[in-house]
């Protein structure tokens, strides 16, 4: 496969590192970079990440047969409004949003004729860093990319999404928008909000000196997620409310169960408690395990 022009409007750590696996593969001819802050774009050029760029998205699509949309959720919106009028009859169009449903309705809403050549998607790979810097080509090897095409989504359109995204390193699945939105909240969302959360807990507490200076490994991996990006989990979490809500709650329910035993000093229920625990995380590991050994196997990450 060869894409004459794609462009990435947002070069950040999603959109840099896509460039990068698509160079490794010599995909593209041309990939043009689209951001806010022009040194961000020079950086990227001067990386060798992208050939040239516009801030001004409309420019950048011009001409492009693909255009990746890898910017905060929040974005999305106003881009595709900006875009639809310059893309062409055939350009293909693909995001790396967090959270599907919403961008599903913002694309249906704003890209028009377009709307069939739109392929929703997100890569489940990351890291907590952010921008053109943090990028590197091999982000999307052995992870999974779910697609969450609607009925009106042609199966050229698919079919390219999916042989890039192959192209790129990542095994390919799909999902329903809604299904995805479920399963995400739970794998990914769910656990950032509970590190942010618990870092907040933790730095108000009043000794928090101390608690910082003397946190080991179990803090460190526990939170690694919560320095990642606020605007980007700002936008998830509101994109996903309702999911991240409910699960909040069943959290909450979990909590107030073990509170209670400790209360009461119930110990075979909190063994119980944690001995399901290890063992649901266990399986989760081995399956983690063997995908990094096999990756026709299980499971990716973020
Ligand atoms: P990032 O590293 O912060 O990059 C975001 C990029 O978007 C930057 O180049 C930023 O540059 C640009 N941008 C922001 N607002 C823009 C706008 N209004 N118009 C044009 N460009 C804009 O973020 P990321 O981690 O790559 O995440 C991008 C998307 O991928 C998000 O939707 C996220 O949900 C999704 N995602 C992230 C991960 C992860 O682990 N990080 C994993 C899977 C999916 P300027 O600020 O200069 O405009």
């Amino acid at each position: 496969m060869k894409i004459n022009h794609l462009t990435i409007i947002g070069i950040g750590l999603i959109g840099g590192s896509f460039a990068r696996a698509l160079r490794r593969a010599n995909v593209c001819q041309r990939i043009t970079g689209c951001a806010r802050s022009i040194n961000e774009l020079k950086k990227a050029v001067e990386l060798g990440v992208i050939d040239d760029y516009s801030t001004d998205p409309a420019e950048a699509v011009e001409g492009a047969d693909l255009v990746f949309v890898s910017i905060p959720l929040g974005a999305c919106s106003e881009i595709f409004e900006i875009i639809a009028p310059a893309l062409g009859d055939q350009t293909i169009v693909t995001d790396a949003g967090s959270v599907k449903g919403s961008v599903v309705e913002s694309a249906r809403r704003y890209l028009g004729e377009n709307f069939s050549n739109f392929v929703a998607g997100h890569p489940i790979a990351g890291t907590e860093k952010s921008g053109v810097d943090a990028s590197f080509a091999e982000l999307y090897d052995n992870h999974r990319v779910i697609l969450t095409p609607v009925e009106e989504t042609s199966s050229e359109a698919i079919d390219c999404v999916r042989e890039l995204w192959e192209l790129a390193g990542a095994d390919v699945d799909m999902m329903d928008v809604e299904r995805h939105d479920e399963v995400l909240a739970a794998t990914s969302h769910l656990p950032h909000v509970m590190a942010y959360s618990l870092v907040n807990t933790l730095s108000k507490m009043e000794k928090s000196g101390d608690v910082f200076r003397f946190a080991a490994g179990g803090f460190a991996d526990f939170t690694r997620i919560a320095s990642s990006s606020p605007q980007m989990w700002h936008d998830i979490v509101f994109a996903n409310r309702n999911a991240v809500l409910e699960l909040l709650q069943q959290y909450e329910d979990g909590i107030d169960e073990l509170k209670e035993a400790l209360v009461k000093n119930d110990s075979t229920f909190v063994m119980n408690m944690l001995t399901d625990a290890k063992q649901a995380r266990d399986i989760f590991a081995d399956n983690r395990l063997q995908r990094q050994v096999n990756p026709d196997t299980e499971e990716g990450e973020e």
